[in-house]
């Protein structure tokens, strides 16, 4: 028996997490996963309830489940709370709180929507690679930063770009780990050639390699070029692993790649055997939220990466990953999505549904 925390969340999040409660329940009822839901609330909800956007409590529950997902944080009502208690904090005290060090985002591109990334059909098409980010280190977080007064009057922000060993080692091993489940190659990305942490990073990335990974396929690649290579043949990589500020960057770029926010998951993972967490990388749509129009695909997804990388049930994930493809394919579209032809206009309810019904 596994437990899952589901923290629905603001906006669309309760939307679409129902989606994913109705996709668990076929997987208990069909194909026995045995997992149980509980529940709790994140964000602007949890303000409401509580004065704060995470409790104690319930970073209690996340910490004793084997898989967190959640569905989305914030909205308008929120947006003169004070920042420290602001939604959005809910969601990075959750992370920090599991320390999760890996953001894992895979971007993979559908058939049957190649038609709606910018980028030409042959280019995209059958694209599936994960761009691996750390997520807690780098210049988002070192120190010294600030702005200051100089004595001649100018500004001067600064932030810190950093990193050490043993940082760059464990986001190293969660890169190649996971090639091991995929195709067995990945590319680090940095700027070795004008910044020193990125020299280190590649010499880690390297030592870890060669002492562990050999059977790994590992490049290295400047994050400028990678940029470039990721619109031009996107195809050519499987894992990217690369560090907070790039890998912020990057992966926004290659979500693109695949057509809409609606069809994205991702996880954030720390050690393993802890529990990571598992999120569609949209926001809480508060244009769209209460209308029942949106997508849940991400969301769906979300649960299908929770069964790969955390339940040990990557056959159930294979299937969920086809169900979603099978009701693309069979024309179910939410109005995210574009449509040619024959297409079946869905709301939330109406795909999650034609998913059930396929994975059934
Ligand atoms: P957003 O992702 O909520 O929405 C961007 C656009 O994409 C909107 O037009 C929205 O309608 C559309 N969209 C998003 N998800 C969709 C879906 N599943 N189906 C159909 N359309 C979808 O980003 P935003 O508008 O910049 O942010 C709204 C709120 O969400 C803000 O408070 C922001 O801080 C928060 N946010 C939360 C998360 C999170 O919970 N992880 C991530 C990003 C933004």
């Amino acid at each position: 028996m596994s437990k899952i925390l589901l923290l629905p969340g603001d906006g669309i999040g309760p939307e679409v997490a129902v989606e994913i409660e109705r996709v668990i329940a076929v997987l208990n009822r069909d194909f026995g996963l045995g997992a149980e839901i509980e529940h709790d609330l994140l964000g602007g909800v949890s303000i409401d309830a509580h004065g704060v956007p995470l409790t104690d409590a319930a970073l209690a529950k996340a910490r004793a489940s084997d898989a967190v997902i959640m569905g989305a944080v914030g909205g308008p009502k929120w947006a003169k709370v004070d920042y420290a208690i602001r939604p959005e904090q809910g969601l990075l005290n959750l992370r920090s709180g599991l320390g999760l060090y890996a953001n894992l985002r895979p971007a993979l591109c559908y058939a049957a929507l190649a038609d709606a990334s910018t980028l030409k059909r042959e280019v995209i098409e059958g694209l599936d690679i994960v761009i691996v980010r750390e997520l807690i280190g780098g210049v988002y977080f070192g120190h010294p930063r600030g702005i200051e007064t100089l004595p001649d009057g100018q500004r001067r922000g600064v932030n810190t770009q950093v990193y050490t060993t043993s940082e760059i080692v464990r986001i190293a091993r969660s890169a190649f780990e996971l090639a091991r489940q995929r195709s067995g190659k990945v590319c680090s990305a940095e700027k070795a050639n004008v910044m020193e942490s990125g020299l280190l990073w590649r010499e880690e990335v390297t030592r870890l390699h060669d002492a562990e990974y050999p059977d790994i396929a590992l490049t290295h690649m400047y994050a400028d070029n990678c940029a470039m290579q990721l619109v031009r043949a996107p195809k050519q990589f499987d894992v990217i692993v690369t560090d907070n500020l790039f890998g912020d960057i990057l992966s926004d770029a290659a979500a693109m790649l695949t057509g809409s926010l609606g069809m994205l998951p991702s996880a954030a993972l720390g050690e393993p055997g802890k529990p990571g967490l598992y999120e569609p990388i949209h926001g809480s749509a508060p244009d769209i939220a209460g209308k029942g129009v949106a997508n849940p695909c991400a969301a769906i997804l979300s649960l299908a990466m929770a069964l790969r990388l955390q339940l040990g049930r990557a056959d159930l994930a294979d299937k969920v990953e086809a169900a979603v493809g099978k009701a693309l394919d069979d024309g179910y579209r939410t109005a995210d999505l574009i449509g040619e032809g024959e297409v079946k206009r869905v709301g939330t309810t109406g795909m999650g549904e034609a998913i059930a019904e396929r994975l059934a």
